[in-house]
């Protein structure tokens, strides 16, 4: 039966269609460390939005589930492909379709890697602000369909702030506009909102109209602050938000993140701090701010250094941007994503510390400090995620709702959090959400087993 299906989409499709076993077993994981039982039964590289409507419409007349993947660098589990479905690369869709400086807009592929693009706008003055730390290596698609974060979003937003318009594919086939080209508009539902983090859930992006800014003129000003506490850098950073100074980034390394990162780099980094905060200026008179927020955060710090030259500055940075391979570099993790209220940054530092000693697990922790995004790490022994672990990361969950904060700021819930979604929403609201999936997938043949 599954040959006869991967012939008829052959005959429907061409070669866009394979069934490499490298490939399909590539598709059974992503970075989230979770894998499928078994093989998909076949990729769809798909070139074009006509192969992803003759896509949907053989899965939509087949009943065929359908996951769609970007480059696969997902941390939920989301693109994961398993046994009777096909996978839906958009990767090959990876053409800038138009360019406008004058509206500062752009209309992309969904394949198109984040980092390729903005290396692109560059000749231009341009940029497109998202900035997840995985940026050279995903999707414009994979972010808008999880709507990622990254290190500048307290000042940027997150990547719903850049988008404007969508076209889409829906499990029937039939092709969607949502959105406009214009900066304002409120005509109907705001559909394109509804797409921007529904994980493939409800239907393939197959274009975007993404909104560009000019590039920071600069000059760059990073300081770096050691503390002795990591609740002490939390209010820090609390004062400085609230302060009306705008960084770019404050990133909010802890005690354990910072002596693994320092080993991975082969640093001597002062590994002695409890907690470390950088925080970069990026526009405007950065040499001012960056004196002003130097004068709130000395306040509480052991060691305050400032760098005005771009290049030491990259280099502060780029310790914090070691955290994933110093992470990786361990063996396997599961990299957790709460966000709380900024105010409540300290008291989240506080019930990692608790988890951690209870269960009697070392957690390293990072967080986009300005919007209370937290990444705590578990560090796995073996192969299999320990039940231990499981009941120390829905803890965690738990701490992060009583204070008022989400599941996932930023990495979705996939697989992974599936079941802690009732805990945050609620069950009415559970329902009502699976209900709006229905109608845009009314055979349940998109992601099927993700999200909900
Ligand atoms: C080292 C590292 C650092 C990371 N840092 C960050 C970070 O700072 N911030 C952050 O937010 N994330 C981060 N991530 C997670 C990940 O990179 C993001 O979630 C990214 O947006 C996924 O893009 P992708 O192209 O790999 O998508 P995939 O992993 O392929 O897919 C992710 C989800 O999107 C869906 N999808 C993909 N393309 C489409 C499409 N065209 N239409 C509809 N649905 C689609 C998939 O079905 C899946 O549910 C990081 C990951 C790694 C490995």
């Amino acid at each position: 039966m599954d040959d006869q299906l991967v012939t008829a989409l052959r005959d429907a499709l061409g070669p866009s269609v394979t069934t490499d076993p490298v490939a399909l077993a590539e598709a059974r994981k992503d970075k989230s460390g979770y894998e499928s039982d078994s093989s998909p039964l076949a990729i769809v590289e798909a070139q074009s939005v006509e192969d992803v409507r003759l896509t949907m419409e053989f899965a939509f007349e087949n009943r065929i589930p359908v996951v769609v993947r970007g480059a696969g660098t997902g941390l939920a589990g989301g693109a994961i492909g398993g046994a009777g479905e096909i996978v839906l690369s958009t990767l090959r869709m990876n053409r800038v379709l138009s360019l406008n400086p004058d509206d500062q807009t752009a209309v992309v592929e969904p394949g198109l890697l984040n980092g390729e693009f903005n290396d692109s706008l560059r000749m231009h003055g341009l940029w497109y602000p998202p900035d997840p730390a995985s940026r050279a290596i995903s999707t414009i698609g994979g972010n808008i369909a999880t709507n990622a974060g990254g290190l500048l979003c307290a000042k940027y937003g997150v990547t719903r702030e850049s988008v404007l318009a969508l076209t889409v594919v829906l499990a029937d086939g039939r092709t969607l506009n949502l959105g406009r080209g214009t900066v304002k508009g409120v005509t109907g539902l705001d559909l394109v909102s509804l797409f921007v983090g529904s994980e493939g859930t409800l239907g393939v992006i197959v274009a975007a109209t993404l909104r560009l800014r000019n590039l920071p003129p600069g000059p760059t000003v990073t300081i770096q602050v050691e503390f002795d506490r990591v609740d002490a850098a939390a209010r820090a950073s609390m004062d400085l938000s609230r302060s009306g100074l705008q960084p770019a980034s404050m990133e909010l390394m802890d005690e354990v993140s910072i002596r693994l990162i320092s080993r991975y780099l082969k640093s001597d980094s002062d590994i002695r701090s409890g907690a470390r905060l950088i925080v970069q200026f990026d526009e405007g008179d950065g040499q001012s701010d960056a004196a002003r927020a130097v004068e709130i955060l000395e306040a509480g710090a052991r060691k305050v250094e400032v760098s005005a030259d771009a290049a030491s500055g990259e280099d502060i940075l780029a310790f914090r941007r070691a955290f994933h391979p110093a992470m990786a570099a361990t063996g396997r993790v599961l990299i957790e994503d709460v966000a709380v209220p900024r105010s409540k940054l300290g008291q989240m530092f506080g019930e990692i510390a608790r988890i951690g000693k209870k269960y009697g697990l070392e957690i390293p922790t990072v967080a986009h400090a300005a919007d209370g995004n937290l990444h705590p790490n578990f560090m796995i022994e073996g192969e299999a995620i320990p039940d231990s672990v499981w009941e120390a990361a829905g803890e965690l969950f738990r701490s992060a709702l009583d204070l008022g904060g989400t599941l996932t700021g930023e990495h979705g819930v996939g697989l992974l959090k599936r079941r802690w979604l009732s805990e945050e929403l609620g069950d009415d609201q559970v329902s009502l959400q699976r209900e709006i999936k229905q109608v845009f997938d009314p055979r349940g043949i998109l992601n099927p087993g993700k999200v909900f």
